[in-house]
């Protein structure tokens, strides 16, 4: 079925001039899928963070559970259909050596906490048959656990990175001591207080009319093809770090930004802000430092492969990534999606 939304794209103040476009019919994509790492169940209770005995009970509590990491790698408990990916406390600590426990908060009243064991020690886990031993992105795009701990392992993930690449403070070079329950670290050497850090990434489709700017990074799948993206910076504001992105990487200037939705993305601790971008010129010029490709896509190619049904074979990412959604809204609503 398709459903006929023919809309028209506002006009911009300055191009009074110029005929509004029209917007082809909407696409029938079926159901929208589901956002990875979003909408966590985990109620944090910060206000627990500080409270030692608090935290002992919780320790103690028979429903609590924990996560497993070490580096990119996350430890399940192997079974089918689905593996499970918490530990009791107890379990969790005879897996080797812990190098920090972080209290992630309850879910359904139930503590979570996050453990950090060593790289290595998870490397010798790998030769268990009762435990599976995977990265993050697989345990997400191939629905290894139930969709509930996918939000929690996002959180207990990029907090247990930060912890590993900032044991010592950056301001006087001392040990650091973890303190609220893995949210802080403190300098006993010279009083400072370290904050878990996040990232933040902006994410953007540059449209024009019926069509859009897809780039290619070398380490894509060979047929993978998405949204444009790059770090913010120090002093930028989003819509600023969305235009020089677009600029520097395909040497499109863009005018009008749009937010569209944001996704934890824990690499080890972004935060992905998608938006849209008004594209005011064609003319594509691939930065190849960073890109090993970037062209236009009109929206019928784009639902050839959000289909998988492209004859040459590309494809979007995958739903569990923010791109998917942000290509997928400008297949179904068209350049609408910068009103
Ligand atoms: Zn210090």
């Amino acid at each position: 079925m398709t459903r006929s939304i023919r809309g028209r794209c506002a006009k911009r103040p300055s191009d009074d001039e110029r005929p509004p476009l029209i917007v082809s019919p909407r696409s029938d994509l079926g159901p929208p899928p589901r956002l990875g790492y979003i909408a966590s169940r985990i109620d944090r209770v910060a206000s627990l963070r500080g409270d030692d005995a608090a935290l002992k009970r919780l320790s103690a509590d028979v429903r609590a559970g924990a996560y497993v990491i070490g580096g990119e790698l996350i430890v399940l408990k192997a079974s089918s259909p689905a593996c499970d990916p918490l530990f009791a406390p107890a379990e969790a600590r005879a897996l080797g050596r812990v190098h920090e426990i972080v209290f992630l908060g309850l879910m359904d009243e139930a503590p979570r906490f996050g453990f950090r064991l060593d790289a290595q020690a998870i490397e010798l886990l790998k030769a268990r048959d009762d435990l599976k031993i995977t990265d993050l992105r697989s345990i997400a795009v191939q629905g290894l656990v139930e969709p509930e701990h996918l939000p929690p392992l996002a959180e207990a993930k990029a907090l247990l990175a930060w912890h590993a690449r900032h044991s010592h403070c950056p301001n006087c070079g001392a040990r650091t001591d973890v303190v609220q329950a893995g949210w802080r670290r403190d300098c006993p050497a010279c009083g400072a207080e370290h904050f878990p850090r996040t990232d933040p990434v902006v994410i953007m489709l540059a449209i024009a009319g019926e069509r859009c700017v897809l780039g290619r990074s070398p380490r894509f799948a060979p047929t993978m093809w998405s949204c444009l993206a790059g770090f913010a910076e120090p002093g930028e504001s989003i819509e600023e770090a969305v235009r020089r992105e677009v600029l520097e990487e395909v040497g499109i200037a863009c005018g009008r930004i749009k937010y569209f939705a944001s996704q934890p993305w824990p690499f080890p601790s972004s935060i992905m802000i998608g938006c849209h971008a008004e594209a005011l010129s064609d003319s594509i010029v691939v930065d190849r430092d960073e890109l090993e490709d970037a062209r236009w896509f009109d929206r019928d190619e784009l639902v050839a492969m959000l289909k998988r049904q492209h004859p040459a074979g590309l494809t979007t990412p995958p739903p569990v990534a923010i791109a998917h959604h942000i290509i997928r809204s400008f297949v179904e609503d068209g350049c609408n999606v910068l009103n």
